[in-house]
């Protein structure tokens, strides 16, 4: 596998450079990504519930599947509150399970055609269990059982993950269910809580090998999390192993597991990654998972419900819903509609069916243009756990708050908004991937890893373009012995940016204004050079190398109760430096999350203005209304541009939903390629496609639309 990588990286890096690029070939046909339509029904029951499976026809809820127009249906093996729904000798039913669950619904669902994927909820012990197991239940800092959980319907434990239950109950149950029942795959979930609420038993203690941080602030954290990381992951690859043992055939994955606020790739043996989205900002929340999971080797789905969030018993828009699986299919990825039972009698009614058919049907077209296609894009944007923790996520799955300033989020929509294409990477992938991309932009990050700074070097070294966003990172690996020295060297991206840093300026807001400054030069003319003033810590720099784009100014005396902009100082707020073939851009204040938080137009305008000049000529860019995502997916001898509705400012909680749309129109693409197109054609609109050619930039017009458009280009 890695010769092949390395193999592939320079093919890729020879196509890209003649225009020819070829996405990357290695992605993985199985069941899920030959399954683009799945559905998934949650079903937690706590003990008290009374009438579990009472009134259930298996029967009629397989028919109403099958005519929904989806291909594969998971199912609980295993429910959030610990309990098996079918008879097991290594998990406990629910103690009111009338009749066995799983085994009716996957024999109804296999008779008439359709796949069944086992959900087993991986993390919580019922109480029964944990009876029986004290020795599996997680401990928490003062060395009691960790009941962290408990309220009024999650009244179980939290496995603890370094315990034989992966061996003595997990793994068995999941047997019972291969040797007992249909079954096509397997889906876990909820292995956050190991990272959510560690357990300090004596065997995890003894395993680290140094005291477990308690703090938030004990700068541990880092090493401790990469040891549980570590720990988890290779329980993942047991229970990956036993399941492949059963039947090769079978595939396996876990929720949001080497997800975005994860920032590891997932465990070897998974076999697709998959991450459910929260319904507040759908379509951009479905586009940043995927720009982290679509480029993988393995298939990827996300995972839309009906309702706004689990367990709120309204429906959404189906134009949210098609926008999102738009989003979905235009990454490459398949997709899973998820919805919520009624324990008693667990109904699907022909409405829902309704509602199915249409979500699965608006994007019916799209699936033919994407198969076998790959994603491409031009930028790439680094994260880190260690990022996502110093937010105070503790790793949690869950998108980050509306107000939250989350330069990881800020960074990728405007990305989005300017008409980019941009995947996410994390440290431990820049070493084989980062020649695909023309540039990299690390917002605000304060660590990175040893091995990933010397290939971002090696990259720079060779052409490649680099953003640092609001301060230098040190280089520090996780594992390494935490001193306030090292965790405040920045000289490897001293000499890399061309700057030195001198500490932070004491003010809470800097300035900067383009007017009159190099930055003019790439400063769109509907935004006008006026000060913009960002809140937050600012580094203090000055420049060696580098070049000053715009200097950085104090505020100045507060006036009707603001700061306006106040003297300009000789420090940089933009630079750059030319280092060895590539261009190194620096900017010193947090213009990612002020901008996540803000939403202010000075703010994405920067971001977007040096992140496009740092990546010299885009390979594909939208041009025209900020309100369409724009992706692209690449085919032998075919590229298809996908256009998506969009809405921007989504930062509230409060969902923005798209409750009729319009129809939209001025798009265009611009596109950089030695290549000649030999025909072109929309997806939704047979008008003939307009196109202009000026030496090697096509300028495509998209006819107008309402969810979305594919245009696809046949080359010569
Ligand atoms: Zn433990």
């Amino acid at each position: 596998m890695k010769t092949f990588c390395r193999f592939f990286v320079l093919f890729t890096v020879l196509l890209s450079q003649s225009g020819l690029w070829a996405g990357h070939a290695d992605r993985k046909e199985n069941f899920w990504q030959q399954n683009v339509r799945k559905i998934h029904f949650d079903l937690h029951t706590s003990a008290k519930e009374t009438e579990l499976g009472k009134n259930f026809d298996p029967a009629h809820f397989a028919e109403q599947l099958k005519k929904s127009g989806t291909q594969a249906v998971v199912f609980f093996a295993r429910g959030g509150n610990g309990f098996a729904y079918h008879p097991s000798k290594f998990n406990s039913p629910h103690p009111q399970l009338k009749t066995d669950l799983y085994g009716d619904v996957s024999r109804e669902l296999h008779q008439r055609g359709l796949h069944v994927i086992a959900y087993f909820n991986i993390a919580p012990l019922c109480e029964a269990d944990a009876k029986k197991h004290p020795d599996w239940v997680t401990v928490d800092a003062k060395g009691s059982s960790d009941d962290s959980r408990s309220n009024d319907f999650w009244e179980d434990s939290v496995v603890c993950p370094s315990s034989r239950y992966w061996e003595d109950s997990l793994i068995p149950q999941m047997a019972e269910i291969a040797n007992n029942y249909p079954v096509d795959a397997f889906w876990m979930d909820s292995h956050y809580n190991f990272f959510s609420a560690p357990c300090y038993c004596e065997r995890c203690r003894k395993l680290y090998g140094k005291d477990i941080p308690v703090d938030r602030n004990d700068p541990n954290w880092r090493s401790y999390y990469k040891h549980l990381q570590e720990l988890v992951w290779d329980k993942m690859n047991l229970v990956s192993k036993a399941v492949h043992e059963m039947n090769p055939e079978y595939v396996l994955g876990s929720d949001w597991v080497g997800g975005g606020m994860w920032a590891y790739p997932a465990p070897d043996g998974f076999d697709f990654n998959t991450g459910d989205i929260r319904f507040n900002n759908g379509p951009l929340n479905a586009a940043l998972a995927l720009a982290v999971w679509s480029w993988r080797d393995k298939p990827v789905d996300i995972n839309m419900q009906r309702e706004y969030w689990w367990q709120e018993f309204n429906t959404r828009s189906i134009y949210d819903i098609q926008r999102e699986f738009a989003v979905t299919l235009a990454s490459c990825g398949t997709f899973m509609l998820g919805d919520v039972l009624r324990p008693f009698d667990m109904r699907i009614e022909d409405e829902k069916v309704r509602f199915y058919r249409d979500a699965f049907g608006g994007t019916a077209k799209m699936e033919k243009v994407v198969s076998g296609a790959t994603p491409y894009a031009d930028i790439a944007i680094l994260v880190s756990p260690e990022q996502q923790r110093m937010l105070g996520k503790k790793w949690s799955v869950l998108s980050p708050d509306a107000a939250r300033a989350d330069p990881f989020y800020g960074t990728y929509t405007a990305v989005v908004e300017a008409g980019m294409t941009a995947h996410i990477l994390f440290d431990a992938d820049l070493k084989v991937n980062l020649t695909r991309y023309k540039t990299l932009v690390i917002p605000e990050l304060k660590y990175i890893g040893s091995e990933a700074a010397n290939a971002i070097e090696a990259y720079v070294k060779e052409g490649g373009g680099l953003v640092l966003i609001g301060g230098l990172p040190a280089v520090l690996d996780a594992d390494e012995n935490w001193s306030k020295a090292r965790a405040s060297d920045y000289s490897f991206f001293e000499k890399l940016a061309g700057i030195r840093v001198k500490g932070w300026f004491d003010y809470k807001k800097t300035f900067f204004s383009a007017e009159g400054t190099k930055l003019q030069a790439i400063w769109p003319e509907d935004v006008y050079r006026l000060p913009v003033g960002i809140w937050g810590t600012a580094t203090q720099a000055s420049l060696e190398e580098a070049s000053m784009l715009a200097p950085i100014a104090a505020p100045g005396r507060i006036v009707q109760g603001g700061l306006p902009m106040g003297e300009i100082l000789d420090n940089p707020a933009f630079s750059v430096n030319s280092y060895k073939k590539g261009k190194v851009y620096f900017a010193a204040q947090p213009l990612a999350s002020q901008y996540w938080e803000r939403g202010w137009r000075g703010l994405s305008c920067a971001l977007q203005a040096i992140i496009e000049e740092s990546a010299g000529d885009l390979y594909a860019m939208r041009h025209g209304g900020s309100m369409v995502q724009f992706f692209v997916t690449e085919k032998d001898h075919e590229t298809a541009f996908h256009l998506v509705s969009y809405m921007s400012d989504m930062r509230t909680n409060a969902p923005r939903t798209l409750q009729k749309p319009v129809t939209i129109s001025g798009p265009s693409i611009e596109v950089n390629t030695t290549r000649t197109i030999k025909s072109i054609h929309a997806t939704n609109s047979s008008a003939p496609i307009d196109f202009k050619r000026k030496g090697n930039k096509i300028t495509i017009i998209a006819p107008p639309f309402r969810i979305w458009e594919s245009l696809v280009v046949h080359w010569n």
